[in-house]
């Protein structure tokens, strides 16, 4: 109680901040008094005690238990503080007409349902910018992730799901399952303001009709569906569809951000990290690399650019205790490219190993006439298909929307199957990238465990798939793009059995690269719950032990 009182009251200081930044149109964000948010000038540069790179899931967790435990923390972030409103009033641009604000540094907008009867609808062209959601492009794969103060919580759907304990086990075995499910997945649900729709409401509002409509069609096929929770505030959405508050998952707001409703990192763990008053955070610093010194520091080179992408200046920051949180994809290349380049040799041949798109396929099928999927549609979904007891080919496909605002009689899924293929990153020195080294054949178990779902369900309700949803081709299975990178530095292989890089001291992996490829749910509540619990054991042995 007396804990949640504080946090609380952090947020509340740590939401002034980032207001106060925003309109100030500052880089910088602190709830400290000048001096002491800084760091401290060093010959060449600047010391913090503990950096942490990026503002996502891992990433919040860190700073808030660092920033708790007295230990000032600079967070450095590519992306931007989305929290000022633009000329059209609104923070983030909407999912039906983006504009720059949507993409990250792209001249045509790459959303992931491309087409409709095979025509690209909902893409625009658009000038390359700072905006909140990236799509990295592989050969064979690409990256759906978030850019900004908060990472993947601004774009994402904001399905909070707790995975199954015995899958949980059987990844990530040498975790105490106990103890997660008993401290660190209760904590993470509470700090992150998960949240459950209220059934009633459910049942009767239009918004959810499309819903309503696939689970008696996963019903006719024998299969269950559960409620999933959510950090949106349900409450919330209720008075959108009174009328009463201004819209947004009930206008068709979601992967390029909302403008109103979801409790995103900046509005839970980051406003709580930065109210202690120990956290600071630099937004449109990039960090390039990572040496350590002589003194066992570490060094690293960060650009700072504008939105539009010119470099402003090139800093170099040290610290005593370095977190990466930059994602599955961020974490590992940074990683990967130290060891590569020499400048940091004793990383394990596992950087770069281990990674899965969490078993990610999106599908849909055609409806009948007779069964609209309702022209209101919620943006945030609210319901599962549960069949990851089924031995064969286990799936949870979450009941996506397609709020088109018109009536297509499309149902739409993202499976989540358990595909055992993983990839692998190399680093491109030409490029100075991480490539990923990841065929579209290794997806054919997800696209097969998929389909012998979605055929039961479409024999049992006499239905087709859609094949005009995914690019200009026949397509069914979305099989070449993700939201859910996994892997790349495997927690017990790539570091030990709490993140600490194996070979180095005081250097941490907090995010999404140390889960093996596939959790079986949507993964943000493990990445929240497993930096919880890493970063609880850091701070007392390493960090203030110290
Ligand atoms: C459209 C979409 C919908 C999704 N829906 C859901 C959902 O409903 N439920 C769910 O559980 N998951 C969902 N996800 C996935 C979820 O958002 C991610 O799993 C999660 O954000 C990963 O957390 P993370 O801590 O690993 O890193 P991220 O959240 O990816 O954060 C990494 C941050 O680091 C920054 N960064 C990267 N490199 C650098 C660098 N070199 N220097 C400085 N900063 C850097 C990035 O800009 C980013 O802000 C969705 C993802 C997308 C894209």
């Amino acid at each position: 109680m007396v804990d949640n009182q504080h946090l609380s009251r952090r947020r509340l200081f740590g939401m002034a901040a980032l207001s106060a930044a925003a309109l100030a149109g500052a880089t910088t964000i602190s709830a400290a008094p000048r001096a002491a948010a800084a760091g401290k000038a060093v010959a060449g540069g600047t010391f913090v005690p503990a950096v942490v790179i990026g503002t996502g899931y891992g990433a919040a967790v860190s700073a808030l238990r660092l920033g708790e435990a007295g230990v000032s923390t600079l967070m450095l972030e590519m992306g931007q503080l989305w929290n000022q409103p633009g000329p059209d009033g609104n923070v983030f641009s909407g999912m039906l007409k983006p504009d720059k604000r949507s993409s990250w540094f792209k001249t045509r907008t790459e959303a992931p349902l491309g087409s409709f009867l095979w025509l690209d609808l909902a893409n625009r062209d658009i000038d390359p910018y700072a905006g909140v959601l990236d799509r990295v492009n592989f050969d064979q794969m690409s990256v759906y992730v978030g850019r900004g103060v908060g990472g993947g919580s601004l774009v994402n759907g904001g399905m909070a799901v707790t995975p199954r304990r015995s899958y949980f086990e059987e990844v990530l075995p040498q975790v105490d399952a106990a103890e997660m499910y008993d401290r660190y997945f209760p904590r993470a649900n509470s700090t992150l303001r998960v949240g459950n729709i209220d059934k009633k409401w459910f049942e009767e509002t239009e918004w959810y009709k499309f819903a309503r409509v696939s689970r008696e069609q996963a019903s006719k096929a024998g299969l269950s569906t559960t409620f999933v929770p959510n950090v949106y505030d349900w409450e919330y959405m209720k008075r959108e569809a009174e009328g009463s508050v201004p819209k947004s998952a009930l206008d068709a707001e979601v992967i390029y951000g909302n403008n109103h409703g979801k409790v995103s990192l900046d509005k839970s763990y980051l406003a709580a990290a930065l109210g202690t008053g120990k956290v600071t955070i630099e937004t449109l610093h990039q960090v390039k690399t990572i040496r350590q010194q002589k003194d066992g520091n570490y060094l690293l080179t960060v650009e700072q650019k504008d939105a539009d992408g010119k470099l402003l200046a090139t800093k170099e920051i040290s610290c005593r205790h370095l977190f990466l949180g930059a994602g599955s994809l961020g974490s590992t290349e940074l990683l990967l490219r130290a060891r590569e380049t020499g400048a940091l040799p004793n990383l394990s041949s596992e950087i770069g190993a281990g990674w899965g798109p969490n078993g990610n396929i999106m599908t849909a099928r055609a409806n009948h006439m007779w069964n609209p999927t309702g022209t209101k549609q919620s943006s945030i979904p609210a319901l599962g298909i549960d069949d990851w007891d089924n031995p064969d080919a286990p799936v949870f496909a979450e009941i996506a929307p397609m709020p088109a605002g018109l009536e297509t009689w499309v149902s739409l899924y993202l499976a989540i199957t358990k595909n055992p293929q993983r990839g692998t990153f190399v680093y491109d020195a030409a490029k100075d990238r991480a490539d990923l080294r990841w065929t579209r054949e290794q997806n054919a178990p997800a696209v097969a465990a998929a389909k012998s779902l979605f055929d039961r369900i479409n024999k049992a309700n006499t239905t087709i798939y859609r094949y005009d949803l995914f690019g200009k081709q026949l397509k069914a299975f979305a099989d070449d793009f993700c939201y859910h990178p996994l892997g790349g530095c495997v927690l017990g292989k790539a570091t030990d059995d709490y993140g600490r890089v194996a070979g180095y001291k005081n250097l941490y992996v907090t995010d999404g690269a140390l889960i093996p490829g596939s959790i079986g749910v949507n993964p943000f509540v493990t990445i929240t719950a497993l930096a919880e619990r890493n970063i609880e054991r850091v701070i007392k042995q390493d960090v203030v032990a110290k």
